[in-house]
């Protein structure tokens, strides 16, 4: 069976691992199944509004004994590309404090004056002075970089303007889009993982339950794609789509059991 070779298990969170502040089932069975078999799994989210401590927190309140380090979220993933392509730079940051802060333990110098490059982030306390001189700084001409693409971000009341939304504000405004989007579904952070972990793309799935960022990711990236249909996707939306996932499960839950058998 192909999943004998998976060596890593890359998890989105929302919509597969819990939804909400409610686990998923079966998402304790998978992880003490993967842990058994003496595999890994790494938490990947795109949602750079909290870092890596704030997730472990909410994960432990959950009952998952997790570590720092089975975390990576699109914000530190920016926050490493900065550095690789920069140096230690001048950023501007669009984004919230603990953007700021994984910045700033990146090496970076967060400042509103002569920065080098535009950050933007999903930004929970986005203000008028951060769009207005985040957008000033753009039309000047600087780089310009989002942790990542997602339009909405999904809550128990509906969908809230995410990252992809500001994006969009910000083309209206001053015409330009980001020179780079680091989160999924781009390859870059395949990469980084493989630098991080050192187990080989063949031997890495990515499980989620988004088709445009979680399985778009893994295409772009040619690792194993696993579909969970417990968050935003349905059986339709998955009739609609070209490039079908690897496996599709109802839930993480199904995982641990295949895992087992
Ligand atoms: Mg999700």
């Amino acid at each position: 069976m192909v999943l004998e070779r998976i060596e890593l298990f890359l998890l989105d969170m929302d919509g597969t691992f819990y939804l909400g502040d409610s686990l998923l089932p079966g998402a304790l069975d998978f992880v003490e199944t993967v842990r058994n078999q003496k595999k890994r799994f790494l938490f990947l989210t795109n949602n750079s509004s909290k870092d890596n401590k704030q997730y472990v927190a909410k994960l432990r309140r959950l009952g998952v004994n997790v570590e720092l380090d089975d975390v990576f979220t699109s914000g530190e993933a920016t926050a490493i590309f900065t550095k690789q392509r920069y140096g230690s730079a001048r950023v501007f940051i669009i984004g919230t404090q603990s953007l700021v802060q994984t910045f700033e333990d990146h090496g970076h110098t967060v400042t509103k004056t002569d920065p080098q490059v535009v950050i933007l982030g999903y930004d929970t306390q986005i203000n008028y002075e951060k769009l207005s001189l985040g957008c000033l700084f753009i039309r000047k001409g600087l780089d310009y970089i989002a942790t990542h693409p997602d339009i909405n971000c999904p809550s128990p009341e509906g969908p809230l303007p995410d990252a992809g939304s500001f994006i969009a504000l910000i083309e209206k405004s001053t015409g330009r889009k980001p020179d780079f989007v680091v989160g999924k579904p781009n390859p870059l952070m395949l990469q980084m993982i493989v630098q991080k972990t050192g187990v080989r793309p063949e031997h890495i799935a990515m499980v989620g339950d988004r088709l445009y960022t979680d399985m778009e990711f893994a295409n772009r990236s040619g690792i194993l794609s696993i579909l969970v249909l417990s968050g935003e996707t349905d059986s339709q939306d998955l009739e609609k789509v070209e490039r079908k996932p690897d496996i599709v499960l109802q839930n993480i839950g199904e995982l641990a059991l295949l895992l087992k058998r």
